[in-house]
């Protein structure tokens, strides 16, 4: 089994490992135990938000680690009660400190709560502090064509990455043409469903993981990675840290591939961005 993880080039000249680990809802007392594992296993790209609660356990887990900072990829997001602008300010001071980092690889507005209408406002304050160095990208999360036309329109930085629910039951084709056109990577939370939707039970997975001698959670990630998505799998188990992992020694085919796109039903298992204020 091949470890390498590729990298995509973001827009800003910064590269990203395709393959992460996330943590939502990651308990904070387990949260070091857990980033541990997943850094022993190989992940080098961690995905956390304030909202999470579990910087600190990520920050821990960093530092015992002993891996470079360099080597280390790290997201974290601004939750949606400190839009604006000076709130902005203070809440990534506040994820830096419990991170106990310098930096962040990527800093995400984590939705763009369009009742606020704080967004534009917020994003001016995350061009400011990818200009400090603290967030050496910058990127949303959970942005729909609307909200990104909007960004492009009155802002000046393009967003590196949309982080947005993306699986096979919901691929958001509008959205992630619309980013691909800009060179917005995309980056696809839930991408196995967060287990709600019957992902890995699907007829057209089965077959193609027992082709390639795979498990269905496998064929999905690998679906992922060849259409081209940032994906950082969540799992509080070791083993199934090593089998998410576990997934660049073979490759699906035209079909397979087409066959699994054709899972689509708008299967949404999160909330509508514009339903989140
Ligand atoms: P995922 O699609 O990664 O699914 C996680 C669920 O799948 C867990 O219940 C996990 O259970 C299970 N699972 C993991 N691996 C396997 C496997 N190999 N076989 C069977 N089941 C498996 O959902 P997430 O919501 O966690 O999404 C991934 C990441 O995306 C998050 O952790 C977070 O970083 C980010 N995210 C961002 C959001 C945003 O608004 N920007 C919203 C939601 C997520 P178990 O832990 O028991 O193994």
């Amino acid at each position: 089994m091949t470890k390498t993880v590729p990298t995509l080039t973001l827009n800003d000249g910064h590269t990203i490992p395709q393959l992460g680990f996330g943590v939502f809802k990651v308990d904070p007392d387990e949260t070091m135990r857990i980033v541990t594992d997943a850094l022993e296993v190989g992940y080098r790209h961690i995905d956390t938000a304030a909202i999470y609660g579990n910087e600190v356990g990520v920050g821990d887990s960093i530092a015992r680690s002993g891996i470079d900072r360099e080597d280390l990829f790290i997201t974290t997001k601004l939750w949606n009660d400190r839009q604006g602008t000076e709130s902005v300010f203070d809440a990534f001071d506040e994820s830096l400190e419990k991170l106990g980092l310098e930096y962040v690889d990527l800093y995400l507005i984590h939705w763009p709560t369009p009742a606020q209408d704080k967004y534009v406002e917020s994003w001016k304050a995350l061009e400011k502090i990818r200009e400090t160095g603290r967030a050496r990208s910058i990127g949303v999360s959970n942005f729909l064509e609307p909200h990104l036309q909007r960004l492009l329109a009155e802002t000046d930085v393009v967003p590196a990455v949309d982080q947005i629910e993306l699986h096979p039951a919901h691929q958001q084709p509008a959205t992630t043409a619309f980013a691909r056109r800009h060179g917005i990577q995309i980056e696809a939370w839930g991408p196995l469903g967060q287990g709600k939707y019957p992902l890995l039970d699907e007829h057209v997975v089965a077959i193609a993981a027992e082709a390639h001698r795979k498990t269905p959670a496998q064929v999905i990630i690998r679906w992922h990675l060849q259409t081209g998505n940032i994906v950082f799998p969540k799992s509080t188990r070791r083993e199934r840290m090593i089998e998410n992992f576990d997934v660049f020694d073979f490759e699906l085919t035209r079909s397979e591939m087409s066959a699994i796109t054709s899972l689509e039903r708008v299967g949404r298992v999160g909330a509508h961005p514009n339903e989140v204020n």
